[in-house]
């Protein structure tokens, strides 16, 4: 089983030729609500990719709440522990331009209520095989949800932002993109920032979006996994689909160059459909994609 303590956000996009300048009204061509937020991205991209998994984390008591939680229960994620608290629920708020260039902002309303997992919570991160972690809830809880134990460690350190000791000291895995390993390690070669990342943690990957990703172990182990070549249509939530199926693939028991191309192809066959939760495979295409 597999935890994910983190954020649910509602996307809320709007479709326009160009974003607004300040003080400026425009009409826009299309909009949409779709649920995402790293932690229910990563959520589902599991539990598509073939594992069980419980999400903790919390929606607000709006209209949007509800619907979050639909989402992660539709793809089959336990949401139990899924807190509803006072007020809004995360938003995104998200304006995409043609040609793709979006502007975000984030709100994170019930995401930043979320306090450090006690008493069922905890016990349900202590006995999952591997938890779960992105940087969208406040530090303090993330660091008491990673210093649970009995679970291996996963962070995705997205947002990028200074890790604290106490954190580091917990992370059996980190997975940042290209840009978040260099903000992390302030080397801007991945292979350099790769090396830099294990002198803080035993095991990292580096994704490289469409160039692949790194991997790099301190018992020496150093791989490199070329991305499947596709035609992406929307890089969106590449990167959880990706944390979400690695964390699959090592649990069941995969070695890393195994897990690596798991993950790899979940993650390509994402990036060929739009969207973020929308897009993620299901463990049978990962597999006829691997097998083909
Ligand atoms: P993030 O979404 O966090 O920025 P990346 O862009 O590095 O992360 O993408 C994560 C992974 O998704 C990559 O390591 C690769 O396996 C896959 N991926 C991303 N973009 C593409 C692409 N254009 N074609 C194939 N695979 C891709």
């Amino acid at each position: 089983m597999i935890s994910v303590f983190g954020s649910a956000n509602m996307d809320l996009v709007a479709y326009v030729a160009q974003a607004p300048k300040p003080g400026e009204t425009l009409t826009g061509r299309e909009f949409r609500t779709i649920p995402g937020g790293k932690g229910a991205n990563q959520a589902i991209a599991a539990a598509r990719a073939g594992a069980d998994v419980a999400f903790l984390g919390a929606v607000g008591d709006d209209a949007f709440g509800p619907v979050l939680r639909a989402a992660l229960a539709e793809a089959g994620v336990e949401v139990a522990a899924l807190r509803v608290v006072p007020g809004p629920s995360g938003v995104a708020h998200i304006v995409v331009q043609d040609g793709g260039d979006n502007s975000i902002i984030v709100v994170p309303g019930a995401n930043g209520a979320v306090t450090g997992p006690v008493g069922r919570d905890a016990e349900i991160i202590g006995r999952s095989d591997a938890l779960l972690l992105q940087l969208e809830l406040p530090m303090d809880a993330v660091v008491a949800a990673a210093q649970v134990p009995g679970t291996e460690v996963i962070l995705t350190p997205a947002p990028a932002v200074p890790l604290p000791a106490e954190l580091l000291e917990t992370v059996d895995l980190l997975v940042p993109n290209e840009h978040e390993a260099a903000a992390l390690t302030g080397r801007d070669d991945p292979r350099d920032a790769l090396e830099a990342l294990l002198d803080l943690v035993p095991e990292a990957v580096v994704t490289l979006g469409a160039r692949g990703a790194l991997y790099g172990s301190r018992d020496g182990t150093r791989l490199r996994e070329a991305a499947v070549p596709v035609r992406a249509v929307d890089t969106t939530a590449a990167g959880d689909t990706f944390a979400g199926a690695l964390a699959v693939a090592r649990t069941e028991g995969a070695d890393p160059a195994r897990a690596l191309r798991f993950a790899s192809a979940a993650a390509a066959l994402s990036v060929q459909r739009e969207g973020a939760s929308t897009s993620m495979p299901h463990r049978h295409e990962i597999d006829r994609l691997l097998e083909g």
